[in-house]
């Protein structure tokens, strides 16, 4: 359940200090017990080939005294992770114009709240989460693009009065940005 903030502006917020640290799990050589490698899609930060690997429940601790120091090198040296609103905002760009459009990708630049942001069948995101019965601007063509799409995702972004949905359609057709007064309480 996602608590509903007062939206206090941040002017220090930004999408760079929104960056997080990269993170890992953690995994082990077999038949190598007490040093930990960092995980990435296939096999180690360090070139250890998955199959030689025990992926562990828990993160790669770079700092941890069983770190594999090529892999905390590694580690250390991963880009920052952009936040969910810079993400988002990079698909935002490649929506048709409007003011919808501007006005969420600025509201997203400030950091405004995303309240929500799932993938799935579109037909059920229509039905259950994108309320495009509350939306004042945009709605047909939310509609019609929920309805073009067999999936896509779905993110609804809250900023001060509005709320904003913009449909990310799976078939690679354009984002779409629509929206309508915030449900107070
Ligand atoms: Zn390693």
């Amino acid at each position: 359940m996602l608590v509903d903030m007062t939206q206090v502006p941040d002017a220090g917020w930004s999408f760079a200090t929104a960056r997080e640290p990269a993170r890992f799990g953690a995994g082990g050589l077999e038949g190598a017990p007490g040093v930990e490698h960092a995980m990435a899609d296939a096999g180690t930060l360090c070139g250890i080939p998955e199959q030689q690997i025990t992926r562990y429940r828990h993160l790669f601790h770079a700092e941890g005294r069983q770190a594999c120091a090529r892999c905390r090198r590694q580690a250390d040296a991963a880009p920052a992770q952009p936040s969910p609103q810079e993400r988002l905002h990079d698909r935002v760009r490649a929506a048709a114009q409007g003011r919808a459009r501007d006005d969420v990708l600025a509201a997203l630049r400030k950091g405004a709240k995303i309240a929500l942001w799932i993938n799935g069948p579109s037909a059920t995101l229509a039905q259950h989460y994108a309320r495009l019965d509350e939306l004042t601007e945009g709605a047909g063509p939310a509609a019609d693009a929920l309805e073009a799409a067999a999936a896509s995702g779905l993110a609804c972004v809250e900023d001060g009065s509005w709320r904003f949905i913009v449909v990310l359609p799976e078939n690679g057709d354009r984002p779409l940005v629509a929206r309508g007064p915030r449900r107070r309480g």
